[in-house]
């Protein structure tokens, strides 16, 4: 039986740094073990076949066995995983034990007279196709799941093991990790997973995340960059790879590692402490997600609610656009699952580098500055009102609040409420049941919103800076940029400005505004953002103990004299040497920083 050999692999000697999506944030240093999974040659699984019925037995036998190692699997992963895993296994000894499924394999042997390695692989990828085509997200991750006890039968029927050994504490490297492949790995021994393929809401994301390991991702073929027993750096705190590290990387980075995890662990213990200036005033600390498995994250570290809920993950993540059932859905559990906590879900962010796939998006030269986010909506408005009414449906509690993205002019507001009214009445006339109270926000983006927010603050019920796109639009640094990207300041004096306007008029007329753009994560800008009068400010789930911590190390009045000065700076680059020295002076705890 020909197996197919592995890639040549050229050893890289020297230290060489990668970038990496982070999937997981972390820190891991160790060897890699590069797993491979042996990958069957169609013409191994044709072979002649002798006897039908000795064909049908092997294929019996197979089931036995992998049926067999799944329920050991399942014993052994039952003392260290919760049931999310363990149903991963259920299901598929359940598919083995289908005496439906099992007989449409047999029949194809006997029918087609074919081998029971090339019955099994023609059936389970018929099954496995089948659930890829699937609308719903968690049927097409099933068909990885199908994928994955393909392999495992092909491995019972030729009586070839898989690589899930290694001795000493490794970083695993993979073109693609099933759940049952990160199980595998004794859990001690883990470090960390990198993959070619994969995604936040992979399985062995999730693995990794509830393991606390870290995961990222690098869409380069890493089996011609890593090789096992390469000494390698993940930082999935700054999206940072490093093969062959010098003696002084490794060194600099062990003693950052070290910080890592007993700073992690200690602000994990306060997460849900409050966070609360030390003259006495409360900072809503909120959670960013895309997805709904982000939720129980949000709660274990200590969000006071959902700042944004980036709807669009729904829509990029399918082929299809997803019905108003499947939002309906999606809205309702985020709600219920956040009991009496707030939860700002924005409408579609279409547009710009999100293009769905399923929408004849015009090629346009700035994609940026183009057919993005309300305009979108407001001109695809089966789609918008789709969304609407799954929202106003779900909102049955009332946590739910619908944050619109990209406002430039007083319009997009005007249409919006009324495409609202519209939906709400023909939710009235079909007597569907919806809750009529739905605070609507918008996002502070673009400067126009900025500079018009005492116009159009008027309008709505909340405020949310979007500084990823404040930024972008105000600076004219395109945020997808890498050769600029050192021009992207999101402390520029003239962001700055135009928050403390944008504040100052939202103060003025009682309504509410946050913030959730990247710079709410970033520890420096706390005193800033606090003392330009922000009380909510929403981030990645998994800072917010850093942040909630950092906020209680000073006073809103020293962060407000900051602020006093830094208006007076001339440069980002000033503003932000202030703010590390204000930092250096307030908070003894520098790693809270890192
Ligand atoms: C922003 O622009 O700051 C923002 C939060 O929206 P997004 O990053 O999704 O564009
Ligand atoms: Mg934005």
């Amino acid at each position: 039986m020909k197996i197919k050999n592995s890639e040549k692999i050229s050893r890289i000697k020297k230290e060489v740094r990668l970038d990496v999506l982070s999937i997981v944030p972390g820190l891991a240093m160790g060897p890699a073990y590069y797993f491979r999974k042996f990958s069957f040659e169609i013409d191994d699984l044709n072979y002649p076949v002798e006897s039908i019925q000795g064909e049908i037995e092997r294929f019996r036998r197979a089931c036995a066995k992998t049926s067999n190692l799944l329920k050991k699997t399942k014993q052994l992963s039952s003392v260290i995983y919760d049931e999310q895993f363990l149903e991963i296994f259920e299901s598929q000894i359940a598919l083995l034990e289908d005496r439906i499924f099992l007989k449409e394999i047999e029949t194809f042997i006997r029918e087609k007279k074919h081998s029971a390695a090339f019955a099994v692989f023609s059936v389970f990828r018929e099954k496995m196709d089948y659930f890829m085509g699937l609308e719903n997200e968690y049927f097409r991750e099933r068909s990885l799941d199908i994928q994955d006890l393909k392999h495992k039968m092909l491995h019972a029927i030729f009586g070839v093991g898989t690589e899930y050994q290694i001795s000493i504490p490794s970083i695993i490297f993979a073109e693609y990790l099933s759940p049952s492949d990160t199980i595998h790995f004794s859990r001690n021994l883990v470090l960390g997973f990198v993959s070619d393929t994969g995604g936040k809401t992979s399985h062995a994301a999730i693995l990794a995340r509830s393991l606390n390991l870290p995961y990222a991702i690098n869409n380069q073929n890493l089996s011609k960059i890593v090789q096992t027993e390469d000494f390698v750096i993940v930082d999935a705190y700054s999206g940072q790879m490093i093969i062959n590290p010098t003696r002084k990387t490794i060194e600099s980075y062990k003693e950052l590692k070290k910080k890592y995890t007993e700073i992690d662990l200690a602000l994990k213990e306060e997460a849900g402490l409050p966070a609360r200036t030390l003259d006495g005033v409360e900072i809503d600390v909120l959670a960013n997600v895309e997805f709904l498995n982000e939720i129980p994250g949000a709660h274990s570290y200590g969000a006071n609610g959902i700042g944004l809920f980036r709807t669009e993950g729904i829509f990029l993540e399918k082929d299809g656009l997803p019905d108003e059932e499947e939002q309906y859905q999606i809205y309702r559990r985020v709600s219920e699952e956040m009991i009496d906590k707030p939860v700002i879900l924005r409408s579609l962010d279409a547009g710009g580098d999100k293009v769905l796939k399923d929408i004849d998006h015009p090629e346009e030269q700035n994609p940026f500055l183009g057919w993005r986010a309300i305009r979108f909506c407001l001109d695809e408005q089966d789609i918008f009102k789709t969304q609407l009414r799954a929202i106003l449906r779900a909102n049955i509690s009332g946590n739910l609040k619908l944050l619109i993205p990209m406002v430039s002019c007083l319009r997009e507001i005007e249409e919006t409420k009324k495409i609202l009214e519209e939906v709400k009445s023909e939710l009235r006339h079909k007597g569907q049941e919806f809750r009529e109270e739905l605070e609507l926000g918008i996002m502070i983006e673009i400067p126009a919103a900025a500079i018009m927010s005492d116009i159009f603050a008027r309008e709505v019920d909340f405020l949310s800076f979007g500084t990823n796109d404040l930024t972008q639009y105000t600076l004219a640094v395109d945020r997808t940029n890498q050769k600029i990207a050192r021009l992207f300041n999101d402390l520029h004096p003239a962001i700055l400005r135009l928050m403390q306007m944008t504040i100052t008029n939202a103060h003025n007329l009682n309504k509410e505004i946050s913030i959730c753009g990247e710079l709410a994560a970033n520890p420096d800008a706390i005193p800033v953002l606090i003392g330009l009068g922000l009380r909510k400010l929403s981030m990645s789930p998994f800072i917010i103990p850093r942040i909630k911590k950092i906020i209680r190390s000073f006073s809103v009045s020293e962060c407000e004299s900051l602020v006093d000065h830094l208006l007076t700076l001339p440069s980002a680059l000033q503003i932000i040497e202030e703010t590390k020295k204000f930092f250096n002076d307030k908070i003894s705890n520098k790693d809270l920083l890192i």
